[in-house]
């Protein structure tokens, strides 16, 4: 293994949920924030920062994040899914619930 190969970015340090969606984590590119123009943020805050430029034509700066978002819940819930689905694979049927009609 390459020690110099970049490991994806795949931690949102606005909402603090993952890059680019807590659904498909590391599977595409986040966005550039407008707050500092470097930072690679989730496609949803993304659309937040659009929504503030556009509105208030201001954006929530880096020193006040991270923001308060139900996406650093829906994260928490994702990983602790993962790590079910790891360690207890018998129990992998989060995501079937409709199967039992
Ligand atoms: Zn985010």
């Amino acid at each position: 293994m390459n020690a110099k190969e970049k490991k994806p970015n795949i931690d949102c340090p606005r909402c603090e949920g993952f890059i680019p969606n807590n659904q498909t984590p590391g599977y595409y590119i986040g966005a550039l924030s407008r707050a500092d123009n470097k930072t690679e943020i989730c496609s949803e805050c993304g659309n937040e920062e659009a929504m503030e430029d556009w509105n208030y034509k201001f954006v929530t700066p880096v020193n006040h994040w991270p923001v308060v978002s139900e996406r650093k819940d829906e994260r928490a819930d994702f990983e602790f899914k993962m790590i079910v689905k790891t360690e207890f694979p018998q129990y992998h049927s989060f995501n079937h619930t409709d199967d039992a009609v």
